[in-house]
Parts: structure tokens; sequence; C-alpha cells
């Protein structure tokens, strides 16, 4: 099994948030809020979360 299923709850409204995988990248993704949290690709740290709003802000240099 590549991936273990991690039963995660949403940060913001405690759905449990659903599992996308996508060319090796694994997303949870809440439908009730619309949280969306990525797998960041550390080698070391492979169960590091980053969410989209922390990328995105990394991007703009926030
Ligand atoms: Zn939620």
């Amino acid at each position: 099994m590549p991936f273990f299923d991690i039963d995660m709850d949403c940060p913001r409204c405690s759905a449990t948030l659903k599992t996308y995988t996508l060319e090796g990248h694994q997303a949870e993704v809440c439908e009730s809020c619309g949280y969306a949290g990525v797998a960041v690709d550390h080698a070391s740290e492979p169960e590091e979360f980053e969410t989209w709003q922390d990328a995105m802000a990394r991007f703009r240099g926030e």
C-alpha cells in the first residue's frame, strides 16, 4: 500500500476530510467548508502538511 489511510478531521469544522491522490501528491479536502490541505513532498518529512493558504502566502512572499 503506497499510502496509509489516515482518518483526518477538518481543522476548521471537524468534518471528515476526503483524501485525493493526484500524481503522487495527496490533498485533504473538506467538502463542508472548502478547506484543502496538501501533503508536502519533502523527502525526509513525508507527513508534513501545508495548507493551500500557507502555500499561496509563501508564493506571495508573505
Ligand atoms: Zn471543513
